[in-house]
């Protein structure tokens, strides 16, 4: 199969399945293996792991997890793709890639909790690093910038307060200051939202959530603006830090990606089902969805991403304790931290937040997130009616 300019439809179901290697496999093989040999000496000698097909160690890459770094590099419009045995290895990577001892990290106040305690009690005291915490506002990236800044690490959508950032505006701001860009992309998958195309270097996603998509796997990847950077990560950093994912669960992202097209346009219906009907619920202060018209930066959303998926915040008009036993009364979504599956989840996820923590993040206590999943949406509405007419 001619494998320029498919779509991504194509590239989620077809791209890297290379059924003659396979003997025909409509599926391919989970290449369960930890080395591959070679004829001759002289072929081990001239092994070099960033020719395509090229395989020595499982450390230093798997024809099964070579699928998947293809399929998400074609859908990235990225030059190459690493997988990882978590999105937080893939992170943790770029940061050690990119910055050094005493480097600056321009981050966003509202990225993932663990990014930035990764930062906070590693990077600052261990390396001497420093970090400014940022809101959305150009300005305020733009007057964070020091001599010493290395990254720029973005999340856009934030998975709390779904907040936007300005992709184009940020990625030409940093090129102009030769600083590196990262985005948490998760929220968007590929499909909804491309950063590279916007200028940004580096995105990564956990496949945990969407492109796993079935609850039933961790793993990571990361994709590059260059080809040749990723070649240099994939020889450097992640051989050395060893975050590698295992064979079976690369091959459990093949299977969850060939629908990730389906699943997230359900996905997507039913949160703007819900967060509309929340939106004009009595009890419900505020709900935050970038899908809704009422979204502050909903224009700035629209001009980067080509949709919105399934996770979504809101508050009650209620006190922390009503909120926690609105929680309690929901059946349908199950209480669980994660999301990106086929099941409906609802958590608090600042319920232990210090007020520091709260204050950065701009929200309450009582915020609740839920994941809407592949459930039917009436089903859910009618979970989430009879737990708030309880309260
Ligand atoms: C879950 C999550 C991560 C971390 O992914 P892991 O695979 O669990 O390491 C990073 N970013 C966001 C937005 C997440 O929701």
């Amino acid at each position: 199969m001619n494998h320029n300019n498919l779509d991504d439809q194509m590239i989620l179901s077809h791209l890297g399945d290379d059924y003659e290697k396979y003997l025909g496999a409509v599926v391919p093989p989970v290449f369960m293996t930890s080395l591959h040999v070679f004829k001759t000496a002289e072929d081990y000698f001239a092994f070099d792991a960033t020719n395509e097909g090229e395989f020595l160690y499982g450390r230093t890459g798997n024809p099964t997890a070579q699928i998947v770094e293809k399929k998400v590099a074609a859908l990235e419009r990225g030059g190459k793709a690493l997988l990882f045995s978590s999105g937080m290895a893939a992170t943790t990577t770029v940061i050690s890639h990119v910055c050094q001892a005493g480097s600056h990290v321009i981050c966003s106040r509202n990225a993932y909790g663990p990014v930035k305690a990764y930062l906070d009690n590693y990077c600052i005291p261990k390396l001497k690093m420093t970090v400014t915490y940022v809101g959305t506002e150009l300005a305020e990236f733009e007057s964070s910038i020091r001599p010493e800044t290395a990254l720029i690490m973005l999340e856009s959508p934030s998975t709390f307060v779904f907040s936007i950032t300005n992709l184009r505006a940020v990625a030409c701001l940093a090129q102009k200051h030769g600083i590196k860009t990262y985005i948490d992309n998760t929220f968007c998958t590929p499909l909804f939202q491309k950063p590279i195309e916007l200028g940004i270097d580096f995105v990564m996603h956990t496949a945990s959530k969407y492109l796993g998509g079935h609850s039933d796997l961790i793993g990571g990847v990361l994709v590059g603006k260059e080809a040749a950077e990723i070649d240099t990560i994939s020889q450097s950093i992640r051989e050395w830090h060893g975050g590698v994912i295992g064979p079976m669960e690369a091959w459990l992202i093949i299977r969850g990606m060939r629908t990730l097209d389906v699943r997230l346009h359900r996905h997507q219906a039913t949160a703007m089902t819900v967060a509309s009907y929340l939106e004009k619920h009595p009890k419900v202060r505020q709900v935050y969805y970038p899908g809704l018209p009422s979204h502050p930066e909903y224009e700035l959303m629209a001009s980067q991403q080509s949709g919105n998926t399934g996770l979504l915040s809101f508050e009650l008009d209620a006190s922390l304790e009503e909120s926690v036993r609105f929680l309690n009364q929901l059946q349908l979504f199950k209480i669980g931290c994660s999301w990106g599956g086929f099941e409906s989840l609802a958590l608090m996820p600042l319920y232990s937040m210090s007020p520091e923590g709260l204050q950065l993040v701009g929200a309450n206590r009582n915020l609740i997130r839920i994941h809407c999943g592949l459930e039917g949406e009436a089903n859910l509405l009618a979970d989430l009616d009879r737990a708030l007419m309880q309260i």
